[in-house]
């Protein structure tokens, strides 16, 4: 059956300026790190997507090296977009990066002119794209030139293929030196993306206000700490969950006694607010109004309906904060 989107899709999302630019995004944003491979079922990637679409989630946040394998996702998305979202596609903000490693050799990694410019033109192919909305550098070469890596985004939007553009996994100091190559040559940063949740709070510490003194929006990945802040490990750890799925970046070693307790306490307050933890936690970081957009990832319908249930209630109260900050400190 052909696809038709929610008539009501934009009465739920809330937009949030980024930055200081034209550009709006929705609050809760969603990524396609896993889920989208591969080894997913094509179906049970299709209805992700259009379950976001439908409660008015507009942004799909991609990578080259998102799969596995390695491009599949990218390849995964095209095929959907072909098939249900074709006609949406003015309403849609998609983005993709290159900065890890993607192919063998040394044109296949890092941040150099002929590595990112070769990437973007291989993510287009595979998703079928003339041109992305927004197009990161997706962590700061410690070798190439920032010169280089900035010239290099400013030609692809020149080019046309990304209409934006922004970092991500860059620290304060050296966002700021890039915001400034990017404003002198006439490609203003969009926005950064960095990992920020509950349990990862740096971007507290200079990043955020630097973003906002410069006008650049941010949006945070993550934010769910890969799942360790919802109940999903309140009672072990499930079949069907990332850290039973051999995940190098969520394994069983890290729910430790001392996490789950912390969880448990952030659970009952969550409760007390009259939501889930995974409501809460995504709020948190939304209090913030220099964060554009939480972008989450999601295994499941529920759990996007989650994130979308989260915009009923995002209010904070001192005391609220000062709990949680107790809690993750204790
Ligand atoms: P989250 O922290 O939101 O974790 C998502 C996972 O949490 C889901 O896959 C699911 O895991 C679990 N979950 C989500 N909602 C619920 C719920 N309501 N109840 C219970 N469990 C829930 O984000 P990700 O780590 O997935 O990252 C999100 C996106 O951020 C990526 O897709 C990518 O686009 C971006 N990213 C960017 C990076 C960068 O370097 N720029 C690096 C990493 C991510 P389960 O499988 O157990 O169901």
């Amino acid at each position: 059956m052909v696809y038709q989107p929610d008539e009501n899709r934009y009465q739920r999302m809330a937009f949030r300026r980024c930055g200081q630019n034209g550009l709006k995004l929705p609050a809760i944003s969603l990524g396609l790190w896993h889920n989208f491979g591969d080894t997913t079922q094509v179906e049970n990637s299709r209805a992700l997507l259009q379950r976001a679409f439908d409660l008015g989630i507009t942004h799909f946040d991609l990578a080259n090296n998102y799969g596995p394998p390695p491009g599949s996702a990218e390849r995964n998305f095209g095929r959907l977009l072909q098939e249900d979202f074709l006609p949406w596609r003015d309403e849609l903000i998609i983005s993709t990066k290159a900065g890890y490693t993607m192919w063998e050799g040394p044109y296949g990694d890092w941040g150099s002119r002929k590595y990112l410019i070769a990437s973007l033109d291989q993510s287009l192919k595979r998703m079928g794209l003339e041109y992305v909305d927004i197009f990161y550098h997706h962590r700061p070469d410690p070798e190439t030139p920032l010169q280089e890596t900035m010239k290099a985004l400013d030609h692809i939007v020149r080019q046309g293929k990304a209409l934006y553009v922004g970092l991500s996994n860059y620290p304060a100091d050296r966002a700021r030196e890039a915001i400034d190559i990017l404003n002198d040559l006439g490609t203003p940063c969009l926005i950064h993306q960095p990992k920020y949740s509950m349990f990862e709070r740096w971007v507290e510490d200079e990043l955020l206000e630097m973003l906002q003194e410069k006008g650049v929006g941010s949006i945070a990945f993550s934010p769910l700490a890969g799942g360790q802040l919802t109940d999903r490990y309140l009672n072990g750890i499930p079949a069907d969950s990332r850290a039973a799925s051999g995940s190098r970046f969520l394994n069983p070693d890290q729910l430790t006694a001392g996490k789950l307790e912390t969880v448990r306490q952030l659970n009952t307050l969550a409760e007390k607010r009259g939501q889930k933890l995974s409501q809460m936690a995504l709020a948190w970081i939304l209090r913030n109004d220099n964060v554009t957009s939480v972008l989450i990832g999601a295994s499941k319908t529920t759990q996007i309906e989650d994130a979308v249930g989260m915009l009923a209630n995002r209010h904070f109260t001192d005391q609220e904060c000062a709990d949680i900050d107790n809690i993750l400190n204790s």
